[in-house]
C-alpha cells in the first residue's frame, strides 16, 4: 500500500480540518534511480539523488486527487547536560570521546577509554570515553529535560521494574516518574499538530499494521508524541537513545507505562548504551521490519551483529547528517541492502530545522549560559547559510549590531542585501561582542584570532561540529581556564584577559538550550511519513539506494502544520494551474527550486 493509497483511504477517514484537501494529496510514486555515487555533501541537490517523484505528473486518477493523508511523525530531540546544574557535567572532546568537565578549576582532559562491556562504576558512569558516531552531535532537536531529580545512582540495569500492568519489558531510570513525563508528553503534543492530526485521520485505518519499527532517537517528548503517533497507525515499537545524555527519564517512564518497550536513561555509559539498543533488537518472537535511526548506530549494530535481519526488515528511515552519510558510504560500497530514506536533506527537515530552530534557539543558548543583554551589542556571525541567516535576523531583532563573514559571494550578497555589513574577521575581530560560528567548515576561528579580542568576548558555535573553533590551540600552558558554569568556561591569558567560551565550541543550541517543539514536529511528521512510505511500497518501487522523500511530501508535512496558524492557502484555478504546467495538487516546485 503506497503512501498515496494510505493517503486516500485516510483521508474517506475525516479531513475537515486540512487547510486545501487538493494541496496535501499525495500522489503515487516511482523510484528514480540516479546510478551515480552520492557524497554527503551532494545531498542538497535533490536532482542528483535519488528523488521519488510521482509516476504520472497530473494523474487524475481518484487516488492523486484524494486528499492527503496523514504520515506518521518522528520527534527527535537531544539534551546535553542540564545547563542550570552547576560543573560537574560532560562534554564531548574535540575526538568525539566524552569525558568529565572540572568545577571551577583549570581544565583537566580526561581520555580513558572504556573496556567494552566492562560495567563502569557508579561514579565512572558519566565520564567514561566513548567512541559512539557523532550522533549526539549532529541533530539539531533538543529537549531539555527539567525534572531528572532523581538522586538514585543504581543503573537501571540492575533494577527489576514493572509498570501498573505488570509489564517489564524495559529498561528506564525509575518508573515511578510516568505521571511526570506523561504531562511533558501532553505539552509537547500541543506544539505538534501534524502528528495529532494523523492519529486523528487514522481512526479505523492502520497504514502501519504489521510494521515493527526498531527506533534509536533521542527520548524526549516530542520522540514521545512520534512513537505514540506510529502506535496509533498500527506499528510495535522497540526504542534506544541515540544519545547517552538526551533521555528525558520521565519521559521514557511514561512510554514504559504506556506498554512501549523503552531502553534508555538519561547518562548511560558506552556499555549502556549498545546494551540498549541490543535488547531492542535482540529477543526471541520479534523482529524488526523497519528500522528510524537518528545517527546510524543502530543500523551499524544490526548490520555488524545480526546481518540476517535485513532479510525483514522493508526500509531505514535515517534523519541525521552522519547517519545519512554513512548510508551513502554502505550505498557506495555496494552493501546497503534494504531501501533507505535521507530525512535529513527533505526541505522541510533542512528550512526549517536549520533556519527557524537557530533563529528562535541562539538567544535562548547565549541568554542562559550568560545572562548577555543584545541590545546595543557587536556581534560577529560565520557563515550566512541557513544557520547564519537565523542567528543574523535574531539578533538583529533584539537590535545588536551584526557583522557576517562569508567566503560565497552569494551569501556575501544576501547578507548586504538584508542589511548586514560583510567583513573579515580580523577587521572586527578586536571591537566584537559575540563571535558565532555557523559554517560547517573547520578552523574559522584560529588562535590568532582569540589572541586579538578584546576582554570578555563570548565565543561560541552554531554549526555541526565542534572543529570551527581552534578549541585545541586554547589548552596550552599559558592560558588557564575556568569553568564558571555549566557549559561556560573562561580561558584567561597572562594579563588577565578573559574570554567566555560556550560548550567547548561544541553546537550552542544543543548543548545549552532547547529547540521549539513545533520545528520537532515538522521533521518528525517528515520521519513518519517516509515510514509508512517504505513500508507500505509495493515490492520494486524502492531498490538498495538512499532516497529522498518526494516533494509532495514535503507540500504535505508544510500543510498539515498551516492550520495552526490559521493560514490559508490559495488554491490555484485551473486557468492558473494550466498557464503554470502545474497539477492543482502538488507538486508545486521542480526538485531543483531552493526556496
Ligand atoms: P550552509 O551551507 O547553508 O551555510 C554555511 C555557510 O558558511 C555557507 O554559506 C558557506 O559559504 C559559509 N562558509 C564556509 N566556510 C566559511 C568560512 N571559513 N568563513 C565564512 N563563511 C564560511 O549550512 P547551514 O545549513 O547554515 O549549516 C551550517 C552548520 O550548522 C552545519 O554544520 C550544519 O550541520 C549545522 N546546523 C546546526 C543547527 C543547529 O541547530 N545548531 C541546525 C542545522 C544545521
Amino acid at each position: 500500500m503506497s503512501v498515496q493509497v494510505v493517503a486516500a483511504k485516510m483521508a474517506e477517514v475525516e479531513l475537515k480540518d486540512v487547510p486545501n484537501k487538493e494541496l496535501s494529496a499525495v500522489s503515487p510514486v516511482a523510484p528514480k534511480t540516479d546510478e551515480k555515487g552520492l557524497s554527503n555533501t551532494d545531498l542538497n541537490a535533490s536532482a542528483t539523488s535519488p528523488a521519488v517523484e510521482p509516476a504520472v505528473k497530473g494523474d487524475p486518477s481518484p487516488l492523486s486527487s484524494a486528499p492527503s493523508t496523514a504520515k506518521i511523525p518522528q520527534a527527535s530531540a537531544m539534551k546535553r547536560p542540564d545547563p542550570q546544574q552547576n560543573g560537574g557535567e560532560a562534554f564531548v572532546n574535540r575526538d568525539g570521546t566524552v569525558a568529565e568537565a572540572p568545577r571551577m578549576k583549570k581544565i583537566q582532559f580526561a581520555d580513558q577509554k572504556q573496556e567494552f562491556n566492562k560495567r563502569p562504576t557508579k561514579i565512572g558512569r558519566r565520564s567514561l570515553s566513548r567512541s559512539i558516531s557523532q550522533s549526539s552531535t549532529d541533530s539539531y532537536s533538543s529537549a531539555a529535560s527539567y525534572t531528572d531529580s532523581s538522586d538514585d545512582e543504581t543503573s537501571p540495569r540492575d533494577k527489576q521494574q514493572k509498570n501498573s500492568k505488570g509489564n517489564g519489558d524495559f529498561c528506564i531510570k525509575n518508573i515511578k516518574q510516568a505521571d511526570f513525563g506523561r504531562r511533558e508528553i501532553e505539552i509537547a503534543e500541543q506544539e505538534m499538530p501534524a502528528l495529532m492530526a494523523l492519529r486523528k485521520r487514522a481512526q479505523g485505518e492502520k497504514p502501519l499494521a504489521g510494521a515493527k519499527v526498531v527506533g534509536c532517537t533521542h527520548i524526549t517528548a516530542q520522540t514521545a508524541v512520534l512513537m505514540e503517533t506510529l502506535s496509533a497507525l498500527g506499528a510495535q515499537c522497540r526504542w534506544a537513545a541515540c544519545n547517552i545524555y538526551s533521555t528525558q527519564n520521565e519521559v521514557a517512564a511514561a512510554l514504559a507505562e504506556g506498554g512501549f518497550s523503552v531502553f534508555a536513561w538519561k547518562g548511560e555509559s558506552e556499555d549502556d548504551f549498545w546494551w540498549c539498543i541490543d535488547r531492542c533488537v535482540n529477543l526471541e518472537g520479534w523482529q524488526p521490519n523497519m528500522i528510524l535511526d537518528d545517527g546510524g548506530d543502530l543500523t551499524h549494530w544490526i548490520y555488524k551483529k545480526y546481518p540476517n535481519m535485513f532479510k525483514k526488515i522493508k526500509g531505514i528511515v535515517e534523519e541525521s547528517v552522519t547517519g545519512v552519510h554513512r548510508l551513502y558510504q554502505l550505498s557506495k560500497a555496494g552493501k546497503l541492502c534494504v531501501p533507505a530514506m535521507n530525512v535529513n536533506d527533505s526541505v522541510t527537515k533542512q528550512k526549517f530545522d536549520n533556519l527557524y530552530c537557530c533563529r528562535e534557539s541562539i538567544l535562548d543558548g547565549l541568554k542562559r549560559t550568560t545572562d548577555v543583554m543584545f541590545g546595543g551589542k557587536q556581534v560577529v556571525v560565520c557563515g550566512y547559510g541557513e544557520v547564519g541567516k537565523g542567528c543574523c535576523a535574531a539578533l538583529k531583532a533584539m537590535g545588536s549590531i551584526v557583522y557576517v563573514t562569508e567566503i560565497d559571494p552569494i551569501c556575501a550578497l544576501q547578507a548586504c542585501m538584508d542589511g548586514f555589513r560583510l567583513v573579515k574577521l580580523n577587521e572586527v575581530i578586536r571591537q566584537v561582542d559575540i563571535v558565532i560560528t555557523c559554517t560547517g567548515n573547520k578552523n574559522v576561528v584560529v588562535r590568532e584570532n582569540l589572541d586579538r579580542m578584546k576582554n570578555g568576548c563570548i565565543v561560541c558555535n552554531m554549526g555541526h561540529s565542534n572543529t570551527e573553533i581552534d578549541v585545541a590551540s586554547l589548552r596550552t600552558p599559558e592560558l588557564t581556564w575556568e569553568r564558571v558554569r555549566s557549559q561556560v568556561d573562561h580561558v584567561i591569558w597572562p594579563d588577565g584577559k578573559r574570554i567566555v567560551l560556550l560548550a567547548e565550541g561544541r553546537l550552542l543550541n544543543l548543548s545549552c538550550s532547547t529547540v521549539p517543539t513545533f520545528v520537532l514536529s515538522i521533521t518528525a511528521t517528515t520521519q513518519a511519513l517516509a515510514l509508512i512510505e517504505l513500508y507500505n511500497a509495493p515490492e520494486g518501487r524502492y531498490k538498495q539506494d538512499v532516497y529522498l522523500l518526494p516533494k509532495k511530501m514535503d507540500e504535505y508535512v508544510a500543510s498539515l502544520h498551516l492550520p495552526t496558524f490559521d493560514a490559508h492557502l490559495t488554491e490555484l484555478t485551473d486557468e492558473q494551474a494550466k498557464y503554470l504546467g502545474l497539477n492543482k495538487n502538488g507538486p508545486f516546485k521542480p526538485n531543483y527550486y531552493r526556496y
